[in-house]
């Protein structure tokens, strides 16, 4: 990262934006090099969304944080779109059958509109199609609990576009422990766990540790051949005691493994105080959801909690934050292994300030270029970092198969 001056040009063309002064050059600049740059998103929620409801996403909509429209005004190139599956289909058999369906409704974008998105499976395939105006789609799976103990299903997925798995997610599962579980039932990763990481290395699926504990962190870095991904997470230095984000300790490890931490958007995980009154207000409405006798999966749960933060918004974070994490993560381990997760149609309304949608990529790019960070870290930021693990990923694949 090179240090430059940009506070004279603040004074000379700046915009009020709220409580901020925006110096109008260095925003074009932004929007301009967000344009250029090969920008991926490893973690957006779309699928489920349309799981529930089918909607155009070929057109600009006020649905979600995400449209083609949008993601191309944003510079946008490939997002990774989330197969998920909560954590109470763990056992039920249903698991496969719903990450089945959401990729068929990724599949189905394509099929819609085949002039604006385009499903890619390698690297390769970007070279392929980064000069189209199309916006690439891949895929990764939020919860391994689809993969229903047999390893043959990790094949299915990779077959049908998986290229990431993250391995659990808020409840311990078959494969791992997670970070939001207190019973952590198998100190780390299970028996079947340790030949699913093999597996994957084995297939080229990255192998992704958001959400997972920080034993079962442990024991991925131990045992993969590859180098690794948090698809969607932050430093814990900024929310201590917070195991769903990654301790120092960690991320210079993911590093030293050559792995990549994509930095996720949603301020419970940027800011301590947000996390604590988030923290704070799930527990509450947990208690009352006992006392009144409600299943906490109905339909009254979820307005009893929609209204709850209705009443009890929690503060917004700033695009500021989100810098401070990248920032963070350059100090301590290098510009080489960090990138972005923004979590877009997964965290309701608690994105910052500035980075609301898939539009405003350009706002973090002006950050980061007033901070003094340069083209070339600003490239490999958006995507060079994550496209490098994702290659050896696939030429570990290779090797292992030879
Ligand atoms: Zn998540």
């Amino acid at each position: 990262m090179k240090k430059a001056v940009f506070s004279i040009l603040i004074f000379t063309s700046s915009i009020c934006f709220g409580q901020e002064y925006i110096d109008s050059v260095l925003l074009k600049r932004s929007f301009s090099l967000a344009n250029q740059i090969f920008i991926i998103d490893t973690h957006i929620d779309l699928p489920d969304w349309l799981y529930d409801e089918w909607f155009d996403v070929s057109n600009e909509s006020n649905t979600g944080e995400f449209d083609y429209v949008r993601a191309k005004n944003g510079g946008l190139d490939l997002a990774f779109l989330s197969i998920f599956t909560p954590a109470k289909l763990e056992g039920s058999g249903k698991s496969k059958l719903k990450a089945d369906s959401l990729i068929t409704l990724v599949e189905n974008l394509q099929k819609h509109w085949p002039e604006k998105f385009q499903i890619i499976k390698s690297t390769s395939d970007i070279e392929k199609f980064r000069e189209t105006s199309k916006i690439l789609l891949a895929m990764g799976m939020e919860n391994g609990s689809p993969i229903e103990e047999k390893l043959d299903n990790l094949k299915e997925f990779y077959d049908r576009g998986i290229r990431y798995i993250t391995l659990a997610h808020g409840k311990s599962n078959h494969i791992s422990d997670s970070s939001y579980d207190e019973d952590k039932k198998w100190n780390g990763l299970s028996p079947f766990g340790e030949q699913v990481v093999k597996e994957m290395n084995r297939l080229g699926i990255m192998i992704d540790v958001s959400h997972l504990s920080d034993s079962a962190f442990y024991d991925v870095i131990r045992l993969s051949k590859a180098p690794v991904i948090a698809s969607h997470s932050c430093c814990r230095f900024f929310t201590p005691g917070y195991e769903r984000n990654m301790s120092d300790e960690m991320i210079k490890l993911l590093a030293e493994k050559n792995g990549v931490i994509q930095i996720s958007f949603a301020g419970f995980f940027l800011r301590d105080d947000i996390n604590k009154k988030s923290i704070e207000g799930d527990k509450h409405i947990s208690e009352m959801l006992k006392d009144l006798n409600i299943d906490p999966s109905s339909d009254s749960a979820y307005v009893y909690s929609s209204n709850y933060w209705k009443e009890h918004p929690l503060e917004k974070a700033n695009v500021k934050d989100v810098a401070d994490h990248i920032d963070h993560v350059v100090k301590i381990a290098g510009i080489d292994f960090v990138g972005l997760g923004s979590d877009f149609n997964g965290v309701g309304n608690e994105l910052p300030i500035r980075l609301r949608d898939v539009s405003e990529y350009p706002n973090l790019i002006y950050e980061l270029l007033s901070r003094g960070y340069s083209e070339d870290d600003l490239k490999k930021i958006c995507g060079q970092n994550l496209l490098r693990v994702w290659a050896e990923s696939e030429r570990i694949s290779n090797e292992l198969n030879k």
